[in-house]
């Protein structure tokens, strides 16, 4: 597994090598199973697998968030090895994006959910994920659906700016309690884990009441039952798994998602399950 600390020294490499059966994974390091899924998958696909640590500064709005990131490099290489990863990027500096045109054309996608609670989070990921796959050329990129809302960006960015890439869904690991695997979850304590794998059972018992309840009356159980376990709730809210727009009475349940974001110890944590996601728990 290589190693490179700038952009130019990874497509140079590329270039000199005539790699081409690319397959990317863009993260933020601190690595986890949920990381390792998408590398692992990449490999069984690629002849080379590249993976980029990079915690972008553009894509938090809460300076603290970003200082608070957990890093992990030593460990994340470790485990990028073991995964099988054949190439690793990770820039020492802060890379310069200036080049890159801003993304605005979000339709819905950047006034919903994720959006009005971390205002240039969806800009700041489209100027990295753009220049990354514009310097790196990969003919797939791996994402994962735990950040549902960010694919959907994702794919409008690809089709919009006509980048020629296919992005690859990537179902959502979890801990054994349930809890979505995130590097966020290392800033809990015990107790804060405990009430974190809440969030998932949530989510199971949204499904579980929907057929009776109707939307609106089940989303207001949910909110509800955060309040009693003192999760501070952001959004609790079935919607279209198709466009995220919010449903109506007449949106088959089959065609939904829930989606989920809360904070927990200061923590900002999110989740989503498709209804046949939660049927098949
Ligand atoms: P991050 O390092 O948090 O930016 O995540 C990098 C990629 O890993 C993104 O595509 C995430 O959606 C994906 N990812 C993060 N957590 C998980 C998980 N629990 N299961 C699957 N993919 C994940």
């Amino acid at each position: 597994m290589l190693i490179f600390k700038t952009i130019g020294e990874l497509t140079d490499y590329l270039t000199v090598r005539g790699e081409t059966d690319l397959g990317f994974v863009p993260t933020m390091g601190a690595l986890h199973d949920g990381h390792g899924s998408l590398v692992r998958y990449s490999v069984t696909q690629h002849a080379c697998t590249i993976c980029s640590i990079y915690v972008n500064p553009a894509q938090f709005n809460d300076a603290k968030d970003y200082t608070a990131y957990p890093k992990t490099p030593e460990r994340d290489l470790d485990f990028l090895k073991s995964w099988g990863c054949n190439l690793v990027l990770m820039p020492e500096t802060t890379l310069d994006l200036s080049d890159i045109k801003p993304f605005n054309d979000f339709d819905n996608l950047n006034s919903i959910l994720e959006a009005p609670d971390r205002p240039g989070h969806f800009e700041g990921v489209c100027k990295i994920v753009e220049y990354l796959l514009l310097s790196i050329k990969p003919i797939k990129a791996y994402f994962g659906k735990k950040d549902y809302q960010q694919i959907a960006v994702i794919r409008r960015l690809i089709e919009i700016r006509k980048l020629n890439v296919e992005l690859i869904e990537c179902p959502t690991c979890r801990e054994p309690s349930g809890l979505a695997m995130s590097s966020r979850n290392r800033r809990l304590n015990a107790q804060g884990l405990i009430l974190a794998a809440q969030i998932p059972k949530l989510i199971l018992q949204a499904y579980s009441q929907v057929k009776q309840l109707g939307y609106t009356e089940t989303e207001r159980v949910i909110k509800q039952m955060c309040d009693n376990l003192n999760i501070s709730l952001h959004y609790a809210e079935f919607r279209c798994q198709s466009n995220l727009n919010r449903v109506t009475i007449h949106t088959p349940i089959s065609e939904t998602i829930f989606l989920i974001a809360c904070t927990i110890q200061g923590v900002r944590l999110i989740d989503n399950m498709t209804a046949n996601e939660a049927i098949a728990k």
